[in-house]
């Protein structure tokens, strides 16, 4: 198996509007380097200070109880359904429309996904879910699809009913929110990322996970350290899986910008929307008054979806599929049920017709305007005809 990232990354270079924006991001990288320094200088190479600031730096942004840095977001949701005690096939709901490290971390974790279909806010359908509890259901794995919050209320309602724990995905969700209640704060964990590519991102592998359950802290404390007491003894088994230091430094460099991010996403969200919404080829969900989205990527639905995405990469503008292939059609997925094309409809139709526009805060207003401009044209002409 080849490294196919290196191709890609030169290959998304051609485009005058793209969605890495990473060189722009860190600009200021000296005065990085220079906190680095000190790190190496303390010799404070695991779980240091900087991973302890960020840790209570990140807790206080979204008013999260506890919060612990781990190795990666995949590892997050993976330490999330061992600290709860999952384990032996118990079965995880969750949504064949997301990224596929919401599905790997459950098969990881010795559970079984079972895939509840999507809807048009592109996350996990509420009303489908009851349907698919069974005696060996032990959780709802919520993904917070774009930075969008699922509708929590009646999600709530029936892992209650059930007595269920919600694990979130908020890996694209960092700030979101639903009336002041920020994303990770719903359910009994919130895992996150900071992969290069997510709102809050580092210059490799990070994540972290906030609960509010002081046992469950425990746990993973314990978990991402190799279980680890005192330099002598382990209390359980564990794994090694923490948040490195000198991403932590990293994260906690851009921490403070995290809100000026987010606000310039959702004003060119926003400019999007409205250059967009009445356009009859194109559906954009709906904008729900109390929903903070922070886009994550901005996604809409589009007919002639590939054809749009070829014309807008012809003019310079890195269009793209997040994703083409849901889930339970991804070739592991045989190995837990005999799905074929049909059984989950809408997330589907998701994958055959969404197509992400890049959003993130150095996209300017021009760009924005070029963006909806060439779609306006791609239509008028029937350049697809
Ligand atoms: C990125 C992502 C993850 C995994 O995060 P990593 O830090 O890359 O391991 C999990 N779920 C979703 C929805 C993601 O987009």
């Amino acid at each position: 198996m080849k490294n196919f990232l290196t191709k890609q990354y030169t290959k998304d270079k051609r485009f005058k509007i793209r969605h890495n924006y990473l060189t722009e991001q860190f600009k200021d990288y000296p005065k990085i380097f220079k906190k680095i320094e000190k790190v190496i200088k303390f010799n404070d190479f695991t779980l240091g200070f900087e991973v302890e600031k960020f840790e209570n730096n990140f807790k206080k942004l979204i008013n999260a109880k506890y919060c612990i840095g781990v190795g990666s977001g995949t590892d997050a949701i993976y330490m999330a359904l061992k600290s709860l005690g999952l384990s032996n096939n118990d079965e995880v709901i969750t949504t064949p429309y997301t990224f596929y490290a919401t599905v790997n971390a459950i098969v990881q974790a010795d559970c079984k996904p079972v895939y509840v279909d999507a809807k048009d806010d592109f996350n996990i359908d509420p009303d489908l879910i009851e349907k698919k509890i069974t005696k060996k259901t032990k959780a709802i794995l919520v993904v917070h699809w774009a930075g969008r919050i699922c509708e929590m209320n009646k999600i709530k309602k029936i892992a209650k009913k059930h007595n269920l724990f919600i694990i979130e995905d908020a890996c694209h969700a960092a700030l979101a929110n639903m009336d002041g209640i920020f994303a990770g704060n719903f359910g009994d964990i919130g895992c996150f990322s900071l992969h290069p590519l997510k709102n809050l991102n580092v210059w490799g592998d990070g994540g972290m996970i906030v609960t509010k359950n002081k046992n469950i802290e425990k746990k993973l404390k314990l978990l991402r350290n190799h279980g680890l007491i005192n330099r002598n003894e382990i209390k359980i088994f564990g794994i090694n899986s923490r948040l490195d230091t000198i991403q932590a430094v990293v994260a906690n460099h851009l921490l403070g910008k995290l809100k000026v991010i987010t606000e310039k996403r959702r004003s060119n969200a926003q400019l999007l929307d409205e250059g967009l919404k009445d356009h009859g080829n194109i559906i954009i969900p709906e904008r729900i008054k109390g929903l903070y989205e922070v886009f994550h990527l901005y996604c809409m639905r589009a007919k002639q979806r590939d054809k749009l995405i070829a014309y807008l990469n012809s003019k310079g503008i890195d269009a793209k599929k997040h994703y083409p292939i849901p889930m339970h059609l991804q070739t592991p997925s045989k190995k837990i049920g005999k799905y074929k094309k049909g059984d989950f409809p809408f997330a589907e139709k998701l994958c055959d017709e969404t197509i992400s526009l890049p959003i993130h805060e150095f996209v300017t207003k021009n760009a924005i305007k070029y963006i909806i401009n060439t779609i306006k044209k791609f239509y008028s002409k029937k350049i697809n005809s």
